[in-house]
């Protein structure tokens, strides 16, 4: 038996590891879209204390910003975390 009880506007994402992301440079090539990735929450967090750049499961690299804003998920990471990948 499942109970499995999903109510749309309330799901979360807080369980996934890696966690997403926004992609919110601008001045990067210019030339695609804005994704959330999927990366390791403290890469993330270092990220956000250094500047470095961290590296998404798709393979980009970016400096990732602070806000919590919404992006739709690149595909390109989904593929590869449904695939098993880790970074
Ligand atoms: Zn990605």
């Amino acid at each position: 038996m499942r109970a499995e009880t999903i109510t749309p506007g309330t799901i979360t994402r807080e369980t996934i590891d890696p966690v997403q992301a926004p992609d919110t440079i601008d001045t990067d090539s210019g030339d695609h879209d804005r994704f959330a990735h999927y990366c390791k929450k403290a890469d993330i967090v270092r990220a956000l204390v250094t500047g470095e750049a961290i590296t998404a499961l798709c393979g980009k690299k970016w400096v990732p910003s602070r806000d919590p804003s919404r992006y739709p998920i690149c595909p390109t990471c989904v593929e590869r975390k449904a695939a098993g990948w880790t970074l």
